[in-house]
């Protein structure tokens, strides 16, 4: 046992803890959780706890159903919501096969290796989700759109408003789960708001979100609303994006800064994001996953629905930030497309990816968009060689289909399966016939 799980150990007996939750994330995002009485946790460390894989979504074939969850130590923390005397706790977990060996099916494994790929060139790769959810009220009406909880804007101050108090609840519960926060806001939508979590190497973030979103669930559940990560609930407001800041260190080099560069941005930095725009069409099943999040590309304020980077240009698909010298080594970019309903372990491994072949095979960055590109027109926008992101989940597949980078990032267990669940996902969809189409069609035709 190492020096950590003897911690966790003796943690456990000294504040009474007496429900672990072993937590691991199946391969459409969805958290996982069984808990174990402490006396299990030795062997849990040694050798794993056993459970039936074929019950979870993209886990195992039926032939191949005996898995096991193995915590890792560095992730326990006790639940704040859950009270003390006696206390729970939870880690998180790598899902390995009866032989030890990791599954291909867990995505934090998926993660962990585009990593170490990375890691293997001296690189660690940093990331900041700014992440966008909506309050409403919790008497959803079937058949009905949601009811926000306030009627406010971007960064309005609401007196007395749910998302204040929401946000200083959501925000004490991240802080006590050793997850720091960077700012947080009312956003755009009416009952929008956003967290945005301190930046940490994209595993830590991978495992802080999947909490932010357990911590958000809770607290809306404590304060009697209903909250949703669902990429456009509302027609008419905008969607819910995660943003995320990404960067690579070379030890404590930030390798996307160089003095005196334009924005300061290295040669890496300016290939890392040639790579994410050349490859932004075959990712987005993985960044932008079900049939609702292209609703937020396309119809979304402020979503970026064009392939291009800018300086400071919010319609841009990647954003270079305002440098600030006072911020020294502080470059990095943001990556405006992927949205809150991801799964933050598959996003991130591809993400990645596409940014390294950029850098390993010396993309050229193409020039900047300096002009607001929601306004452009489809001719312009061709003119300057900028495509748009795919126009649905089923666009989305038929790129990621051919892709060798996600075929190959993703492994071809989880690649299968991802094409498989979110064919059946389009299909399923293809196959409603919506209000808007009788109330278009059936008089008029
Ligand atoms: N809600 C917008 C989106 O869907 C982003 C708004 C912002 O710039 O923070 O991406
Ligand atoms: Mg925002
Ligand atoms: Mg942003």
């Amino acid at each position: 046992m190492d020096r950590q799980q003897e911690y966790v150990l003796r943690t456990i007996e000294e504040r009474d803890i007496r429900f672990i939750r072993l937590w691991f994330t199946d391969v459409l995002g969805t958290l996982k959780s069984v808990a174990v009485a402490p006396a299990e946790l030795e062997g849990a460390f040694a050798e794993g706890i056993g459970f039936d894989g074929s019950a979870i979504e993209g886990l195992a074939r039926v032939y191949e159903s005996d898995m096991l969850v193995v915590p890792d130590a560095d992730t326990f923390q006790v639940l704040p919501w859950r009270g003390e005397n006696p206390g729970t706790a939870r880690m998180f977990c790598d899902i390995r096969l009866p032989d030890g060996s990791a599954s291909m099916a867990d995505p934090r494994f998926v993660l962990q290796r585009a990593l170490g790929k990375a890691a293997d060139k001296g690189l660690t790769f940093y990331t900041h989700p700014e992440i966008e959810f909506y309050l409403f009220e919790k008497d959803l009406k079937p058949g009905q759109p949601p009811t926000p909880v306030d009627q406010a804007g971007f960064f309005d101050h609401v007196p007395h408003g749910t998302g204040h108090d929401f946000r200083r609840s959501a925000i004490s519960l991240l802080e006590q789960m050793g997850i720091s926060v960077e700012f947080s806001h009312h956003e755009g939508g009416p009952g929008q708001n956003e967290i945005d979590l301190r930046y940490a190497d994209a595993l830590s973030t991978a495992d802080n979100i999947m909490t932010f979103r357990t911590v958000i669930k809770e607290v809306a559940l404590e304060q009697g609303v209903f909250a949703s990560f669902m990429p456009k609930p509302l027609a008419d407001a905008p969607g819910s994006g995660m943003h995320t800041h990404v960067s690579l260190f070379e030890g404590d080099r930030n390798a996307f800064f160089e003095a005196g560069a334009p924005y300061q941005l290295s040669t890496t930095a300016r290939r890392f994001i040639a790579g994410i725009l050349r490859h932004a069409g075959e990712i987005s099943a993985v960044t932008n996953q079900w049939v609702n999040s292209y609703k937020r590309i396309w119809s979304g304020a402020e979503a970026p629905p064009y392939v291009c980077w800018g300086h400071n240009n919010r319609s841009a698909m990647v954003r270079v930030p305002m440098y600030k010298p006072s911020k020294g080594q502080s470059s990095r970019i943001e990556v405006r497309s992927l949205d809150s309903a991801a799964n933050p372990y598959l996003a991130y491994a591809v993400v990645l990816a596409a940014g390294m072949k950029g850098v390993d095979e010396g993309y050229e960055l193409p020039p900047e968009a300096e002009d607001n590109v929601w306004t452009l027109t489809d001719r312009e926008l061709r003119a300057m060689g900028i495509d748009p992101l795919p126009a649905s989940l089923d666009h989305a597949i038929h790129l990621m289909e051919h892709s060798e980078l996600v075929a190959e990032t993703l492994g071809e267990h989880v690649f299968d399966f991802f094409l498989r669940n979110k064919r059946a996902e389009w299909a399923a969809y293809r196959d409603q016939v919506t209000q808007y189409e009788l109330d278009q069609y059936l008089g008029r035709l």
